[in-house]
C-alpha cells in the first residue's frame, strides 16, 4: 500500500496503512498491525518520522434547519437512531462538541420501516438533514440523496461495497441491507473524499 502521504479526507475506522510503513500519531489507532483513522479529518504524514496522523475538521458555526450533515450512527434504539454529527455535508467543516441528533424510524426512509437494524447499523457515516435543530437535533435520511454513505461488514470490519440496493463486504463476500444514500461511497462532494468505494485495501 502507498500514496497515502497526501492530504486526504478521512472517515472514523478507514484503513491508513500498516504499522511496517508508518508510526500511528494523534488522531489514529493501530490494531492488529494495521493503523486506522479515529477522526473524521484530513490525514497527514509527517516525512522525517513517518508519524501519520489525523487532523480534525474545523468547526461549523452552528447547526440550522435543512442543513445536511455527516453523522455517525452510534445506537440503535426501537424508534430511533442516535447519531453523532461530525460535520456539514456541503463544506465538511465539523461539528463542535459532537452534537448528537436522532433520526425516528418514520424518517429513516420513505414508506414503512419495520425495524431501524434493516437500515442501519451502529458505526455507519450518514448524510442526512436537519429537520429540527431546537430544542433537539432531529433528522430525516428519507430521501433518497441521503441515508447510509459508508457502512462496515459486521463480520469482519472492512468498508462495504454497493452491490444493486444491498452492500457487500469486497473481503468475505458478507451481504447486508442499509438504506442507502445515492451517494454511498462518494460522501464528501466538496469536501474532497475519496471517490471511489472504499475497498482499495488488499
Ligand atoms: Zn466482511
Amino acid at each position: 500500500m502507498s500514496g497515502h502521504g497526501g492530504d486526504r479526507l478521512v472517515v472514523p475506522g478507514e484503513l491508513l496503512g500498516t504499522a511496517e510503513e508508518f508510526v500511528p500519531g494523534h488522531g489514529t489507532y493501530e490494531d492488529g498491525g494495521r493503523i486506522y483513522a479515529a477522526l473524521l479529518g484530513h490525514s497527514q504524514v509527517d516525512p522525517s518520522d513517518r508519524a501519520i496522523r489525523v487532523r480534525a475538521l474545523n468547526a461549523i458555526p452552528r447547526l440550522a434547519d435543512n442543513d445536511e450533515i455527516i453523522g455517525r450512527v452510534d445506537e440503535l434504539k426501537s424508534a430511533m437512531a442516535i447519531v453523532s454529527i461530525l460535520a456539514a455535508a456541503d463544506t465538511g467543516r465539523g461539528a463542535p462538541g459532537t452534537p448528537e441528533g436522532t433520526i425516528h424510524i418514520s424518517k429513516a426512509k420513505d414508506g414503512y420501516t419495520e425495524s431501524l437494524a434493516d437500515e442501519f447499523a451502529p458505526g455507519d457515516l450518514v448524510i442526512a438533514r436537519i429537520i429540527q435543530s431546537k430544542p433537539t437535533v432531529k433528522l430525516t435520511t428519507a430521501p433518497p440523496e441521503l441515508g447510509v454513505v459508508a457502512a462496515r461488514c459486521q463480520l469482519c470490519h472492512a468498508l462495504l461495497g454497493q452491490r444493486e440496493r444491498d452492500l457487500e463486504c469486497p473481503r468475505c463476500g458478507h451481504r447486508e441491507r442499509r438504506k442507502i444514500a445515492s451517494r454511498y461511497g462518494q460522501a464528501f462532494g466538496s469536501a474532497g473524499a475519496p471517490t471511489g468505494p472504499h475497498a482499495e485495501r488488499s
